[in-house]
C-alpha cells in the first residue's frame, strides 16, 4: 500500500526563493495548459498530455524561466492536469490563482531523489536543481520511496514522501468491537462510554481570526498590506488545522489499537454539507441553521476521522465497518423503542417506554455497535427488529 509521510523543510533563503519560482512555473504551466485544453474542446477538438509535453519542451527555448524549473516537475503538472480533466471534466477543473493556491510541485522519479538521515533530529533530501535540503526527521520513512512533493502550507514549506510500505494486512488484534458516534457537540463518543473531544481554536485565536478577517475586508485588493494580513491569517488557520489532524490521528490510532472492529455511521458528508443552500430554482430551507451545523460538522472533521480510521486500521489489525445512519440517536439501546421524544436534549437520552437513561451520544454509539454486529453476523439481531418499529420519516431541521 502507498502512504504519505510529511516533514517540515528547513529551506535556506535562496532555496525558498527558488522553490517559489518553481511553484510559479508549475502554476503558469497548469493555467496555460488548462486554457489550451478548453480552447481545443470549444472547437470540438482535443489535446492530451503527450502533445502538451512536446509543446512545453518547445516553449522552453522562448521562455528561459521555464527551463529553470526541474523539467520533471513541469511534466508532472501536465500529468496531474490530465488526470484532473479526466476525473472532473475540462471545464470544471479550477485555475490555480497566485493568491489562493499555495505552491506545490512533485518530483515523480525516485531515481533522482536521495534521502539521508544526518542526525537524530535532522534528515536531508537531494532534489533535482534544488540540491540538498534539510528537513526535520520526525519519523522514519518506513518503506520504498515512490515520489516526493514539495508544498507550502500556512507559510511553511513541507516535503511529502509517498512510500510503498510493503504492508498487505496486519494480524487481527483480537480486541473487542466498539461503536463510534461522531457528534456535533462532542467530537467522538464510544459505546464503551468514552468521549473524546478537543478545542481546536482558543478564544484568543478566534478573536484574532475575526480581527484579521475584518482587516482583510478593509484592505485594498492586490496591496502588499493585504498580502501580509493574508499570510498571518493562513498561518493561524494552519495551526488550527494541524491541531485537528493531530487529534483525529491520535483518536483513530487509539480506537483501532484497542478494538478489533470499529463501527461507524456511513454519513454522506458531502451531501449533508452541500445541500443547505439549494439552487436558485429551489432555495434550501433553514440555510442559516444548516450553515451552522455544516460548519460544526466540518470543524469536527468527520470525513477526516473516517479517513484516519481506515488508514490506522491497516496498521493496527482492526477493521472498520460502516452502517447506515438510521435512527441511532432516537432508538433506546435497552429496549429498542424508537421515538424522537426519547432524546430529551442534546446531551440526555431518556426512553419513554422503559425509562433507560444515558448520555445521548453514548446511547447512539451503542446502537451503532449493535447495527455493526448485526451486519457482520456477530451480534443478536434485535437491532434488525427495531427497524420495523421505526416511525415515518421526519425531517429534522
Ligand atoms: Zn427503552
Amino acid at each position: 500500500m502507498l502512504t504519505g509521510r510529511r516533514y517540515l523543510l528547513a529551506l535556506t533563503a535562496e532555496q525558498e526563493e527558488f522553490a517559489e519560482k518553481i511553484g510559479d512555473a508549475c502554476r503558469t504551466v497548469w493555467n496555460t495548459a488548462l486554457e489550451q485544453r478548453r480552447e481545443y474542446r470549444r472547437r470540438g477538438g482535443f489535446i492530451g498530455y503527450v502533445e502538451q509535453a512536446r509543446q512545453m519542451a518547445e516553449a522552453k527555448k522562448d521562455f528561459p524561466w521555464l527551463s529553470e524549473a526541474p523539467s520533471h516537475t513541469l511534466q508532472q503538472t501536465l500529468r496531474d492536469l490530465e488526470k484532473a480533466c479526466k476525473t472532473h471534466g475540462t471545464f470544471k477543473v479550477r485555475w490555480r490563482s497566485k493568491h489562493k493556491s499555495a505552491p506545490t510541485f512533485r518530483f515523480p522519479d525516485p531515481k533522482h531523489i536521495a534521502v539521508e538521515r544526518i542526525s537524530r533530529r535532522w534528515g536531508r533530501v537531494k532534489l533535482p536543481k534544488l540540491g540538498w535540503v534539510r528537513f526535520r526527521w520526525t519519523r522514519p520513512l518506513g518503506g520504498n520511496l515512490r515520489n516526493a512533493t514539495v508544498l507550502k502550507d500556512g507559510g511553511r514549506w513541507y516535503i511529502s514522501f509517498c512510500v510503498e510500505d510493503g504492508l498487505v494486512a496486519s494480524v487481527p488484534n483480537g480486541g473487542p468491537p466498539v461503536g463510534v458516534d461522531r457528534g456535533v457537540a462532542i467530537a467522538v463518543a464510544t459505546s464503551d462510554g468514552q468521549m473524546r473531544d478537543r478545542k481546536f481554536v482558543t478564544p484568543g485565536e478566534a478573536a484574532r481570526l475575526r480581527r484579521l478577517q475584518q482587516r482583510l475586508d478593509r484592505q485594498k485588493k492586490g496591496s502588499n498590506r493585504r498580502a501580509a494580513t493574508r499570510a498571518k491569517f493562513a498561518r493561524l488557520n494552519a495551526r488550527v488545522r494541524n491541531r485537528r489532524t493531530d487529534f483525529l490521528a491520535w483518536t483513530a490510532n487509539q480506537l483501532t489499537r484497542d478494538h478489533g472492529m470499529v463501527v461507524v455511521e456511513d454519513l454522506k458528508i458531502r451531501n449533508m454539507t452541500a445541500s443547505a443552500k439549494g439552487s436558485p430554482a429551489e432555495p434550501g430551507t433553514h440555510v442559516r441553521a444548516k450553515g451552522g451545523l455544516n460548519r460544526a460538522i466540518l470543524a469536527k472533521g468527520w470525513g477526516g476521522l473516517l479517513f484516519s480510521l481506515e488508514h490506522k486500521a491497516r496498521y493496527n489489525g482492526s477493521r472498520i465497518v460502516r452502517v447506515p445512519p438510521a435512527y441511532t440517536s432516537q432508538t433506546c439501546n435497552s429496549c429498542g423503542h424508537c421515538a424522537p421524544e426519547n432524546r430529551e436534549s442534546q446531551a440526555v437520552f431518556r426512553c419513554r417506554a422503559c425509562g433507560h437513561q444515558a448520555n445521548a451520544d453514548i446511547n447512539a454509539a451503542c446502537n451503532i455497535l449493535a447495527a455493526g454486529l448485526a451486519v457482520t453476523g456477530r451480534g443478536d439481531l434485535a437491532v434488525g427488529r427495531s427497524a420495523k418499529r421505526q416511525p415515518p420519516v421526519t425531517v429534522a431541521a
